[in-house]
């Protein structure tokens, strides 16, 4: 059989069903949890890994930062502008474009690191 989740309420500390909106204890009404994920800090990451990271994939510190949406933006956009790009320049102005984006994707992924506080 699969193992229950549990948690503890807030109110009382019983023990109580992860999913349970009420306390089964004291009934008091517990957090509801957005997207089943506890808010994760990012301490403990390195900014100059997420650096290192952004260098090899574009986006790749973001994601590695829990910044999924910005690492989607970092590297679609990365793609898609590079493909535009690809259709009236050269292969080395591409390429150029690429570590240029690679470039900002590392800044970027240092100061998300750095400052911690950015919305997406
Ligand atoms: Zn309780």
């Amino acid at each position: 059989m699969t193992e229950e989740k549990t948690k503890y309420c807030h109110q009382c500390g019983a023990m109580i069903p992860f999913m349970d909106r009420y306390c089964p204890a004291c009934n008091a009404k517990q957090g509801i949890i957005s997207g089943m994920e506890p808010i994760k800090e990012d301490k403990g990451k390195s900014p100059w890994t997420a650096v290192i990271l952004s260098f090899l994939i574009t986006g790749l510190g973001q994601l590695y930062l829990g910044k999924r949406k910005r690492a989607a933006v970092f590297f679609i956009g990365t793609l898609i502008l590079g493909g535009v790009l690809s259709m009236s320049y050269s292969q080395e102005q591409v390429m150029g474009f690429g570590v240029l984006m690679a470039f900002i994707s590392a800044i970027d992924a240092y100061m998300i690191a750095s400052r911690k506080s950015q919305s997406i």
